[in-house]
């Protein structure tokens, strides 16, 4: 594990090499944000927003939380969105969940306790909503994949009926919302092609 000397010297060698590959990089971040996009993932580790996407800063809006999830009554959840929408004006917002995610499994095997069984609860709940769906398939890493699909695709749904998304879309701002899951296994974020541009689904 890197030590905290390490990770300073390793911050220093790349404000260095940004500087020389791009002179006035910092200075033009410093009086402005104008992300296009936000990103809404898990805290998993493995699956950084920036890294696996190649947007630089400046380009991204993130929040991230266990099993990216966007529950109505989440202040921190809400209020990233209605920044992002309301004052950044994010042309994209992407609901980008992964393969393996330890929170899915723990809503699938029904193990988790404590705070995080709570903050699961609406995937536990999902899972119930699709259970015939899921005990259709032969294993268990088939029905764990599966419920992260359905994860993303259920924030999706949940992101479009939300007060602030449906007043961005009512006055007319270009908001698109997209559905996309990473693999760990192979570095690649699959689009789950359930996209929603407006209220109706333009
Ligand atoms: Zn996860």
């Amino acid at each position: 594990m890197p030590d905290e000397k390490a990770i300073f010297a390793a911050n220093r060698e790349w404000a260095r090499a940004m500087c020389e590959s791009e002179p006035g990089f910092f200075d033009r971040l410093v009086n402005q944000q104008e992300p296009e996009y936000l990103w809404i993932g898990c805290s998993d580790s493995r699956v950084p927003a920036s890294q696996i996407t190649g947007l630089r800063p400046g380009e991204v809006f993130v929040h991230r939380n266990i099993a990216n999830i966007v529950p109505i009554d989440d202040l921190n959840c809400q209020a990233v969105i209605q920044y992002a929408v309301d004052v950044l004006g994010v042309k994209c917002i992407v609901v980008c969940g992964h393969y393996g995610c330890g929170g899915v499994l723990a809503a699938l095997r029904g193990k988790a306790t404590g705070l995080t069984g709570d903050w699961i609860s609406s995937i536990v709940a999902l899972r119930e909503q699709h259970a015939s769906d899921l005990a259709a398939l032969a294993t268990e890493t088939e029905r764990h994949d599966r419920l992260c699909e359905l994860n993303v695709i259920e924030q999706v749904r949940c992101l479009s009926e939300s007060e602030v998304i449906k007043t961005a879309w009512s006055r007319g701002q270009a908001l698109q919302i997209h559905a996309w899951i990473y693999s760990i296994k192979d570095g690649l974020l699959k689009n789950l092609n359930t996209s929603v541009g407006g209220p109706i689904g333009v």
